[in-house]
């Protein structure tokens, strides 16, 4: 492409028009995503969810796909987002900060037993937010919603060695509790490093609640003492699947197995993982470890699915 040869008249023409475009885009990209999403294209693909989607098969950056799916909801309660995006009064930042203070201020509502934001609220907050730049329309979100506004203070910076440096505003009540901490911690943190104390409290809050596998933990003492109580009666088929078993399976899977048959991507989440019967237990599969498997929520989910339409 030469544009060497352009006169100024039609290149500044031409990238208004580019930009025009670009827009016109950017809803198609946002309309054909909620369809992939309906349909659970990503799924069948090996995808445990549309931001994977979004960042491996189309290349998005983690933010940009992260906006881009955030737009994409936001356009699901508030319809008249979309004529606003597309003319440029409202940049797709501030789109995708509405809709992450959406979210929080839903679920800060419900815990707290409020009546949510209705669709006309949502609908007013965009409306204030068109024609502003994402600074200003941020703040102004946050202004409506103050309960669910991010801290200024809070910064991630990247270093060297891989490292980042944080910085955020502690509560004093964060730092009376840090100190004791700290002091509680002294003979594994002798100089009171704040990074060693993070790490240490990041793993023992990973131990608590890292998902694991559903209903694989306990049995295990009780049913070796007491097997009659947890083993079926013979001859009765039950779902129930021993603990040698589910153990067996966790060691083998680790993970999602569910394999795209076109492409042979493995999903490989740990989210939520389950044992799923390879031959169905409706269709006699029994509850072997070669007939089990680890599938992800979503695909699990996704998995009962299709079979409630096969049957
Ligand atoms: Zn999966």
């Amino acid at each position: 492409m030469n544009l060497k040869l352009k006169s100024n008249k039609n290149l500044l023409q031409e990238i208004k028009h580019l930009a025009t475009q670009e827009r016109d885009l950017l809803m198609q990209v946002l309309h054909y995503l909620r369809e992939i999403e309906l349909r659970k294209l990503h799924l069948s693909m090996g995808y445990p969810d549309l931001y994977v989607f979004a960042q491996k098969e189309l290349g998005y950056s983690n933010g940009a796909a992260y906006r881009r799916i955030a737009a994409m909801r936001l356009l699901e309660s508030v319809p008249e987002a979309g004529e606003k995006l597309q003319s440029g009064e409202l940049h797709l930042e501030s789109a995708s900060a509405a809709q992450s203070a959406f979210r929080k201020e839903d679920l800060r509502r419900r815990n707290a037993g409020e009546i949510q934001l209705t669709k006309q609220e949502k609908s007013e907050i965009i409306k204030d937010m068109s024609g502003k730049s994402t600074r200003q329309a941020e703040h102004l979100l946050f202004e409506k919603l103050p309960e669910v506004a991010p801290l200024a203070e809070e910064k991630m910076r990247p270093l060297a060695d891989q490292k980042t440096l944080i910085q955020f505003a502690a509560t004093p009540e964060l730092m009376e509790k840090l100190e004791e901490l700290k002091n509680l911690m002294a003979h594994q943190n002798y100089d009171g490093r704040m990074d060693v104390l993070v790490e240490k409290l990041a793993d023992l809050a990973l131990q608590k609640w890292r998902p694991k596998v559903s209903n694989a933990q306990e049995p295990q003492k009780t049913e070796a003492k007491t097997p009659a109580q947890k083993s079926p009666a013979p001859g009765v088929r039950t779902r129930y699947i021993s603990t040698a078993v589910k153990e067996a399976v966790k060691l083998r899977d680790q993970a999602c197995t569910y394999r795209d048959p076109k492409s042979g991507r493995v999903c490989g989440s740990k989210h939520g993982l389950q044992f799923d019967h390879i031959q169905a237990f409706s269709q006699d599969g029994p509850n072997t470890a070669e007939n089990l498997t680890l599938l992800c929520g979503a695909h699990n989910r996704w998995k009962a699915e299709l079979e409630g339409l096969v049957r």
